[in-house]
């Protein structure tokens, strides 16, 4: 058993499509639980510095605007292989290519539009939940 944490963000067009609740319902189906979570309207620095990882890419800014587009729910999501099985319930970052089932396949209207953020790496993991969340706002109930 490797309990772990990861960060995920339900992106605006999600939020605005009123699905947070089924989003949410996927994880938990999968027995990931929500142990930290709010809503917020990130301002274009907090998205930039958030995805500087790709401030380089040809779609850094496109990406930026979408992500400040709207309110974003930022939520920290606890389990069994937590990093992994969120990538997997997510599907692949272009709707087009997601498995039906995922996400993305179900919920999102292209590579822009693509309903969900999540954590890719243990590293990462870390650096982006402790760009949102203090560890004293983070309850887990283990
Ligand atoms: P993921 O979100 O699956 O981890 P990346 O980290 O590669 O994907 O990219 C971050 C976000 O940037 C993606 O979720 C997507 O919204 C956007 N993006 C990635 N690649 C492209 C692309 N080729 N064209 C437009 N937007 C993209
Ligand atoms: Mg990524």
């Amino acid at each position: 058993m490797t309990i772990q944490r990861t960060l995920s963000i339900i992106k605006p067009d999600a939020v605005s499509k009123n699905i947070i609740g089924k989003i949410i319902s996927r994880f938990e189906e999968k027995g990931l639980s929500v142990v930290a979570a709010r809503l917020q309207l990130l301002s274009r620095s907090e998205a930039e510095s958030f995805y500087s990882i790709h401030k380089s890419r040809p779609f850094f800014n496109d990406l930026v605007n979408f992500m400040i587009s709207g309110p974003v729910f930022i939520q920290v999501l606890e389990g069994e292989n937590a990093i992994q099985m969120n990538r997997s319930i997510m599907g692949d970052t272009d709707p087009k290519k997601a498995q039906k089932g995922t996400i993305r396949a179900d919920f999102a209207d292209n590579i822009d539009a693509n309903a969900v953020h999540g954590s890719d790496s243990d590293e990462n993991a870390r650096k982006e939940i402790a760009f949102f969340f203090s560890e004293a706002n983070i309850y887990s109930c283990r």
